[in-house]
């Protein structure tokens, strides 16, 4: 189970954190002044927004429920217009709040929003029509509802959904709850990433990779009901090779912890060119290519890039990718020491042999294959063979 339920040392703190928050930051809506007025009409009034807030949005709600207010201010008002609801209750609300309260109990709600912010604290990916995943919602939910104060907890849940964790917006940065948020820390885009909520592909409530979407970040929760389809990327790779006593070397740097190729070694990759051979799109390749070692790895490498070429391109399907790879290769020199001065724990010459060994996935061996041949050329020992049979 995991991070899919809360720890027992976070459930306090997270309670406080919602709660704190609510007292602070609730809307001020017309059934939420209750308690200073008359007990049953009060009642009355929470019981109409309820019922109403069950078919629909608190904005929506706010349009009807002022005039709905004036037309049928009481619940006797209301029975003299429609005389079966008051035979249906009796035209009686319980004379005590606090007894009103006791009929609504303690429990735990579950609506879209409740829904939406659980999936995200707890990075519940699993498909929301499982029993699985809605049992283990309610007791997400329920864990957290067992307080003095039910209804607020609740209350405070529906609003953090309605207002800061939204569907489409969510404001991560003024959320009460981050530091719980196991959402927010898989979510690559933010600075304090942790690697605490990672999810299982085995398990049936994190999210499958295929699912995942590296763009969309906190909002890939909750799971959508269908998988995504495959998207086009492109992707321009550039493969940096030196010669040192006629031994070729090749540049990687090591992915952060992204999603696609996390861990593993890659050769650089830069923004969009226009693919063609032409001077002014090696120009740009060199440029971009500079500002990647400058900006990404913060390299001090202040050598030579020539001979930029662009050696073709290959294709690699991932489970929800379908990438495309436009490879260049140019060829970097500079001084004595300069192979051990750029290896660094994310960046790396790597010669043939360590190609063979190290950590490369399928997709580089194929972006390599595309250019070996050409890089091999730069060499005129004919009789070193440094051509890698690499798998396709
Ligand atoms: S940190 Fe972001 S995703 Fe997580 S609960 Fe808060 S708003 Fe929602
Ligand atoms: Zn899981």
């Amino acid at each position: 189970m995991s991070h899919h339920r809360f720890a027992p040392n976070e459930i306090l703190p997270v309670r406080h954190a919602l709660l704190s928050w609510y007292d602070v930051n609730k809307r001020k809506l017309p059934w939420r002044d209750w308690f200073d007025a008359d007990q049953n009409v009060a009642a009355y009034r929470v019981l109409v927004s309820e019922l109403m807030l069950q078919q629909t949005t608190v904005t929506t709600v706010l349009r009807y429920y002022d005039n709905w207010m004036k037309l049928w201010p009481t619940i006797e008002s209301l029975a003299n217009a429609v005389e079966e609801i008051v035979n249906d209750m009796n035209g009686i609300f319980p004379a005590d709040v606090n007894e009103m309260i006791k009929l609504l109990p303690p429990n735990p709600v579950l609506d879209g929003n409740v829904m939406r912010v659980l999936c995200r604290l707890r990075a519940v990916g699993g498909d929301l029509k499982k029993k699985s995943t809605t049992d283990l919602l309610w007791s997400l939910a329920t864990d957290l509802v067992c307080t003095q104060r039910p209804g607020d907890l609740n209350q405070s849940l529906i609003e953090l959904g309605a207002t800061v964790c939204t569907p489409s917006n969510p404001k991560c940065d003024s959320c009460p709850v981050q530091n719980f948020c196991c959402a927010y820390k898989q979510d690559d885009s933010n600075d304090s990433r942790k690697d605490d909520c990672k999810d299982i592909e085995e398990c049936d409530l994190c999210l499958k990779s295929s699912y995942y979407v590296v763009s969309r970040g906190v909002k890939n929760y909750p799971r959508k009901t269908s998988k995504p389809k495959q998207r086009n990327e492109t992707s321009y790779m550039v493969i940096l090779y030196t010669i040192k006593n006629d031994k070729l070397y090749y540049f990687m740097l090591k992915q952060k912890q992204t999603r696609l190729l996390s861990g593993l070694w890659t050769f650089l990759e830069i923004d969009g060119c226009d693919g063609a051979n032409s001077k002014k799109s090696k120009i740009d390749v060199l440029e971009k290519t500079r500002i990647v070692l400058a900006t990404t790895m913060d390299l001090n490498m202040n050598g030579t890039i020539t001979d930029i070429k662009l050696a073709g391109q290959c294709r690699h399907l991932f489970s929800h990718i379908d990438k495309k790879y436009v490879v260049y290769h140019g060829r970097y020199d500079d001084n004595m020491n300069f192979i051990e001065q750029t290896t660094t724990a994310n960046s790396r010459w790597f010669d043939e042999e360590q190609l063979r060994t190290e950590a490369i996935s399928t997709a580089m061996k194929k972006v390599f294959n595309v250019a070996v041949n050409e890089m091999n050329l730069k060499t005129d020992k004919k009789n070193v063979s440094y051509i890698i049979i690499m798998e396709k």
